[in-house]
């Protein structure tokens, strides 16, 4: 075949495919209409998935009757006017292809009004052609009914799932746009049956109260955005106990446009690090903000992804509100799902109250305050760190790790890295609180290093000598050492200090931390008890102990895990007991 044009009419259903894939794309594009014409209500009706109709109903400024028909043409928009304004996007619509698209893929029939009009225009487009148009009453806004979508594309039609999941799929999109516009009342119909209805009272957890069920949402706490110039992140993230088989939980927004971003929501599940259990997903709804400037919108068709100017520094500030927020926050179990306790062990809370009379710990208090809410009947709330309940060391195994039980079950705990996890509170604390310690060596002792180590030292120096250490260039690539952090004991001093470098040069660590943090946490791992190593009894009921008391127990400074924790139930399962 020559080459040749395409005709208009066959242009226009490729181009339409791009944007309109299946009945949610068309309710998307739609209300984003409906958002950008500042509309306060809007309603979505369905029938049969959205094939046989789609009628989404606002009360938003609506469209002069003179510009109808030019709303229908490919690239018309009134949102953008020169290159100048790509940079600076603040609606959700831009590209001036919708109505266009959907047109040529279906029959639209278009009803609308502006306040300053009396009478409104009724305007019917078939397969991309104006059949009919005429002066209409209607009240103030825009109401576009799409019928027959894809009727005249067997392949498309085709590729079109059950009504059932297509509805599925409005679902998804009516509630997620939701959830961005809070102060928008959104409803959807399907089958003449209202299937959702948000109270656009502005405030997102009653919009996550009418999506998902009382639990879920009891589980969510809320991500406090930092004073800090840049990307804002705001939003609601499950705790630890709130996880699911996929990524689908965490839905994002950038600037209140709903985004399917790898990268980001991947910054959202290493936010998460040792938290969850193995292949589990967090829930996150989150909200964020940034410069325009900053962010490409223009990427995708229908706008679905995003690019950022520096994607590095949105992940970081992402990663870390989230982790802040999952971290700061923890879950006390109302009765109606609290994991069930041990039967007939001492472990109904009983033990944990005898030793809250006796001595009582910090960690015992917050055990007690675990068990005394559960009693109450509390709603579910945030209260504090994730701290682990008081444990009773049962043994070790291979030399490697301890073996234990607590209220919930069988907690196996890495010496190592549980070790690591409390020496490195404690340096975290001396230091924030000016309370560095340090040892004086007898004899300074004098270390040689190669160029690449010597280099590193000396850039760390300073804050070496601010965390204990005492160093000091003693010519080319030696130096003095005079003092050390206490943690790392008496000998083998120069081993220590080669181990500290090396474990910065080539350490990968899981989650973001500071350049201090790293340091402080290069020097706890060259000092925690290894792997291999026996341990007596009471050396791991104290480190077991110093690891309740852990604002993190869960992990180690590198973000590794500290425990594996078997509850009750899973014991249970696997034994075939239940
Ligand atoms: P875009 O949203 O990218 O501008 P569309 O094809 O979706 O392109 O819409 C074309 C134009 O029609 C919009 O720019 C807007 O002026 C007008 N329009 C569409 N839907 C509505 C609506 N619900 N209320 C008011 N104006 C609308
Ligand atoms: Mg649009």
């Amino acid at each position: 075949m020559p080459i040749h044009l395409l005709t208009a009419e066959v242009a226009g259903k490729i181009a339409a495919g791009e944007v309109v894939e299946r009945p949610a794309s068309v309710v998307k594009e739609l209300i984003e209409n409906s958002v950008d014409a500042g509309a306060s209500q809007i309603r979505v009706e369905i029938r049969e998935g959205g094939r046989r109709l789609i009628r989404v109903t606002d009360n938003g400024c609506g469209i002069p009757s003179a510009e109808v028909p030019l709303a229908f043409a490919r690239h018309a928009t009134s949102k953008l006017d020169d290159v100048g304004d790509l940079d600076r996007i603040a609606t959700l619509g831009f590209r001036g292809e919708a109505l266009a698209s959907i047109a040529a893929v279906s029959e639209v029939t278009l009803l609308t009004r502006p306040r300053d009009q009396d009478v409104g225009l009724l305007l019917r487009v078939d397969g991309g052609q104006v059949t009919h148009h005429e002066g209409h009453g209607c009240p103030v806004g825009t109401v576009v009914t799409v019928e027959h979508l894809f009727r005249r594309i067997p392949a498309r039609a085709k590729f079109l799932r059950q009504p059932e999941t297509e509805t599925g799929h409005i679902y998804t999109i009516v509630t997620h746009y939701s959830l961005a516009y809070p102060e928008i009342q959104f409803g959807l119909t399907a089958d003449g049956r209202t299937t959702f209805q948000s109270p656009g009272n502005g405030q997102v957890r009653d919009v996550l109260l009418a999506v998902h069920d009382l639990d879920t949402v009891e589980q969510l706490v809320d991500v406090e955005p930092p004073d800090a110039p840049g990307t804002r992140v705001t939003g609601y993230v499950g705790l630890p106990s709130l996880h699911r088989a996929n990524r689908s939980y965490i839905v994002l927004f950038v600037n209140r446009r709903w985004v399917q971003d790898r990268s980001l929501a991947h910054a959202v599940v290493q936010a998460y690090h040792a938290l969850l259990p193995v292949g589990r997903f967090p829930v996150a709804f989150l909200f964020l903000a940034i410069d325009p400037a900053e962010v490409d919108v223009n990427v995708h068709p229908t706008k679905r992804e995003v690019r950022f100017r520096d994607g590095q520094r949105v992940f970081a500030t992402l990663q870390r509100a989230v982790r802040a927020a999952v971290t700061s926050h923890a879950p006390v179990q109302a009765p109606g799902y609290a994991p069930r306790s041990w039967p007939g062990s001492g472990w109904d809370g009983q033990q944990a109250g005898e030793e809250a009379v006796l001595g009582a710990t910090p960690a015992t208090q917050i055990a007690m305050e675990l068990y005394r809410t559960a009693d109450e009947g509390e709603q579910l709330q945030p209260c504090g760190p994730v701290r682990l309940p008081l444990l009773r060391v049962v043994g070790q195994v291979g030399q490697t790790y301890i073996v234990a039980e607590g209220p919930q079950g069988l907690y196996l705990i890495d010496q190592h890295a549980a070790h690591e996890r409390v020496l490195y509170e404690k340096m975290s604390a001396d230091h924030r609180q000016h309370a560095v310690t340090s040892q004086a060596l007898l004899d300074p002792l004098v270390l040689e290093l190669d160029p690449l180590l010597s280099g590193m030292l000396s850039q760390h120096l300073r804050a070496l000598n601010e965390l204990g250490f005492a160093i000091e260039p003693f010519g080319g690539t030696a130096y003095l050492l005079r003092a050390v952090p206490p943690v790392l004991g008496t000998s083998d001093l120069r081993a220590a200090v080669v181990d500290i470098l090396e474990i910065l040069r080539v350490g990968s660590d899981p989650i973001a931390l500071s350049a201090e943090q790293r340091l402080i946490a290069a020097i706890c791992k060259r000092s925690a008890v290894k792997a291999g190593m026996v341990l007596a009894p009471e050396e791991m009921q104290k480190l077991v102990r110093q690891l309740e008391l852990c604002e993190l127990p869960h992990t180690c400074p590198h973000g590794r895990p500290t425990l594996l924790h078997f509850s009750v139930e899973q014991l249970e399962k696997g034994f075939a007991r239940r």
